[in-house]
């Protein structure tokens, strides 16, 4: 893992001469690229968030430097008028570091991000040692300012209750699977297991929640959640699907057509390394892809 966290970081060769082999799933190192990707993405009817790559900031210097990254793009985003809010890891807003300093960083965002057309900001929901403090964070900042929102994990036994919690508070949610390796006693490991209770939490968060996302790739889910929507008629607008950046395009496509939806997560900047590990370990097509674009790039 060591090996593998130098050959990562950001500043290595790797980062320096291999960024083609993420560009699928990475919208760029800068913040024109990233603008550039959210343009096309509204031409094709879909919405995006932008995540300004970087997580686990362990000095207060590197924590200022991406906040002021998310103040800076949510001034292009307004400028430009492409249609987007962000999406912010607690660990780079300094979570580890001091909370009460991470929290004054992310509340420096959702003033700025308040001049925007879409105000709102999404917290990412990281591993299960920053999930309580994560959600303790939130809560205090949606006690001051509502434009913002969580994540929460289908794969954790806990997010039952969570998402009973932000019903109450009428937090706006997203739910995923979940994306880091959890232990046993905490997580549920059996996909067909998470499946169900993603979709248990789906239809709680579709009947009472305001306004969630559905993020996901898998078609089954995706089918059961389209159905069940047309079955209790809900509306598509109180609701929107949610894809990574580069992840199941056609899908995505296909899921617009049919008047829903679709907001596009969207990774730019130069710390892409661990994003881009994260996808490859999560589907081994994802490898393959990135070593045939070798040939093709
Ligand atoms: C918008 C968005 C935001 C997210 N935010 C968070 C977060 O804050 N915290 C967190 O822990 N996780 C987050 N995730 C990741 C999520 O938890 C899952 O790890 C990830 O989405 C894979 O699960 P799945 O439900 O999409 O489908 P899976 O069951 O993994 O896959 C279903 C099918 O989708 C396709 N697919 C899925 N993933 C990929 C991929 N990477 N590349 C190519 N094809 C793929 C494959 O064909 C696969 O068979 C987010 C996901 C999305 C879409």
């Amino acid at each position: 893992m060591a090996i593998l966290d130098r050959i990562l970081a950001p500043g290595s060769g790797f980062q320096k001469n291999f960024f083609f082999l993420a560009k699928r799933f990475v919208a760029g190192e800068t913040v024109d690229s990233a603008i550039a990707a959210v343009r096309e993405l509204n031409a094709a009817g879909m919405t995006a968030t932008l995540d300004y790559l970087g997580e686990d900031v362990l000095e207060r210097d590197a924590a200022i430097k991406t906040r002021d990254a998310y103040i800076a793009v949510l001034d292009r985003i307004r400028e430009s008028g492409a249609q987007s809010n962000v999406s912010i890891k607690m660990t780079a807003m300094g979570l580890l570091i001091d909370d009460g300093f991470a929290l004054d960083n992310l509340q420096r965002i959702l003033h700025h991000a308040q001049r925007n057309a879409d105000p709102f900001v999404r917290i990412d929901m990281e591993g299960s040692a920053v999930t309580q403090v994560t959600i303790d964070l939130f809560e205090r900042a949606y006690a001051n300012d509502k434009n913002v929102g969580i994540v929460l994990q289908a794969y954790l036994k806990r997010t039952p209750r969570d998402v009973t919690r932000m019903i109450e508070l009428g937090a706006r949610v997203r739910l995923c699977k979940g994306a880091y390796n959890e232990p046993t006693d905490i997580a549920i490991k059996d996909m067909p297991a998470i499946r169900k209770q993603y979709f248990e939490l789906a239809k709680q968060l579709l009947e009472r929640g305001n306004y969630p996302a559905m993020a996901t790739h898998d078609r089954e889910l995706i089918d059961e959640i389209r159905a069940y929507v047309r079955e209790r008629g809900i509306a598509p607008d109180r609701f929107e699907f949610q894809m990574l950046y580069g992840v199941r395009p056609q899908l995505q496509r296909e899921i617009v057509a049919e008047g829903y939806r679709m907001r596009i997560y969207v990774p730019y900047g130069t710390h892409w390394a661990g994003y881009f590990y994260r996808r490859v370990m999560e589907r081994r097509e994802n490898a393959i892809f990135a070593l045939t674009s070798i040939w093709s790039k």
